[in-house]
């Protein structure tokens, strides 16, 4: 469903947040989604739940989250020795053989990110259904919402399969009660997210603050004749700003200190802060890491037949010779195609923009959402290693330790997400909006 184009006089306004078309805001029915007319961007989903559903799911996936924690994953057994993996020991294994940055990342998004998202969740929403907010509800909306980008348990469970066929001929694989513990977890993840939208949360924020204070605040400017002309499209060309924190339009106001959002209190900027100058600066840094990252051993395996390193490559060859077609195109579609793609869309957009060509919006912006979906498939080969650095510890037989190339991996992971991030889409849009404007000025 998109946004309707009748005259709705007095209806507020809303800016697409990767294309900056202002459009009017409609009353959905629950359960619709509200697509940009312009580049079909999802401006906001509007759920049919009570606010309970996400507060319950959320209290679920905290408790699912304990026991993925206590009880293994995965058993591992050969010649009666056994081990086993839980979430929380296969990054303990990586610290133990010195990598506490790859250690520290894997914890972070599997146990941190998730725990902090259900706290969150639950700190916010829980008062919100009683009507009354939480203490700190703008700065913590602001945590919540940058912790999307950070769950991985859909590409943590593709590497439990990994390491599974990967060892199945070696040892006996089972699993473990842990397992189902962590497929409810990527359940309550998915459902306690997608059960609330964050446009009616920040709507009942700006009603009850409002009546606390006893007065009303202006907030998002309303449709009116005096506004700028048809043929100025876009929040930037209208002198309006959308709030990245909470999405509210409002107008821009020049001077000292910069404009802040007359709801959250956030600082206002017209444009990502240097959006090209980071994204560069961060592109360098991803190409200059995945020659590392390619070049030395992401595992050490140690075992009666002397000590062997392995690259991501030399893996990929293994699984393939193995006859393991497709877990070989797997790892190489994640581990190797899919960084590069990124670094090599990420510069085109990049210099496309710099360039300021107007050719292809549309599939240009596609092509960002592209490069932002895939960005966290490539810690797979990641969290392989970290399950096993923890499994494959036979002191006598075998031992497998992560290498020098999983920190380099990792930080060409994390610093192309944070690139993407640092890309302003909306850059793709601006000169077209230049050139209509002009147009209409020599028309
Ligand atoms: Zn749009
Ligand atoms: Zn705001």
């Amino acid at each position: 469903m998109s946004i309707k184009q009748e005259n709705h006089a007095g209806h507020a306004l809303i800016a697409c947040h990767e294309c900056d078309l202002v459009q009017r805001v409609v009353d959905s029915l629950p359960g619709a989604t509200l697509r940009c007319r312009r580049c079909n961007h999802v401006l906001y989903r509007h759920s049919d739940k009570p606010l309970d559903h996400a507060v319950a799911w959320s209290l679920a996936g905290l408790i699912l989250l304990v026991l993925a924690n206590v009880f293994p994953v995965v058993n591992l057994s050969v010649g009666g020795h056994q081990t086993q993996t839980s979430l929380f020991s296969g990054a303990i294994a990586l610290s133990r053989a010195g990598q506490f940055g790859v250690a520290a990342l894997v914890i972070g998004v599997l146990i941190v990110a998730p725990a902090l998202l259900f706290l969150l969740q639950i700190a916010i929403l829980h008062p919100l259904r009683q009507g009354r907010l939480v203490p700190h509800f703008v700065q913590l909306m602001r945590v919540l919402s940058s912790l999307n980008h950070w769950l991985m348990f859909d590409v943590f469970m593709l590497a439990i399969i990994v390491a599974v066929v990967k060892l199945s001929h070696l040892a006996q694989v089972s699993p473990g009660e842990g397992l189902w513990a962590f497929l409810g977890l990527m359940v309550a993840s998915i459902v306690s997210i997608t059960s609330y939208d964050t446009h009616s949360v920040w709507e009942r924020y700006s009603r009850l603050s409002r009546k606390k204070a006893g007065f009303t605040v202006s907030e998002a400017p309303a449709e009116h004749k005096s506004f700028a002309p048809r043929t100025r499209r876009t929040a930037l060309s209208r002198g309006l700003v959308c709030c990245h924190a909470c999405g509210l339009l409002s107008h821009w106001r020049h001077g000292p200190g910069g404009s802040h959002c007359p709801r959250c209190g956030a600082s206002l900027h017209l444009r990502k802060t240097d959006s090209l100058t980071r994204t560069w600066a961060l592109l360098i840094a991803g190409y200059v890491l995945f020659v590392p990252a390619n070049l030395l051993p992401i595992t050490i395996t140690s075992s009666l037949f002397g000590v062997q390193a392995d690259t991501i490559m030399s893996g990929v060859a293994y699984f393939w010779n193995e006859g393991a077609y497709d877990l070989a195109i797997v790892i190489f579609t994640a581990s190797i195609f899919v960084p590069l793609a990124k670094l090599l869309s990420l510069t085109y957009l990049t210099y496309s923009v710099q360039k300021r060509t107007t050719w292809e919006p549309l599939q240009r912006t596609r092509l960002y959402r592209m490069v932002e979906f895939v960005g966290k498939w490539s810690m797979l080969d990641i969290f392989v290693v970290a399950m096993l650095a923890q499994l494959v510890q036979f002191s006598s037989l075998a031992a497998i330790e992560a290498g020098p190339g999983a920190i380099a991996f990792a930080s060409v992971v994390v610093v192309t997400m944070f690139a993407a991030m640092s890309f302003d889409s909306r850059l793709i849009w601006d000169p077209l909006e230049k050139n209509r404007n002009s147009g209409e000025k020599r028309g």
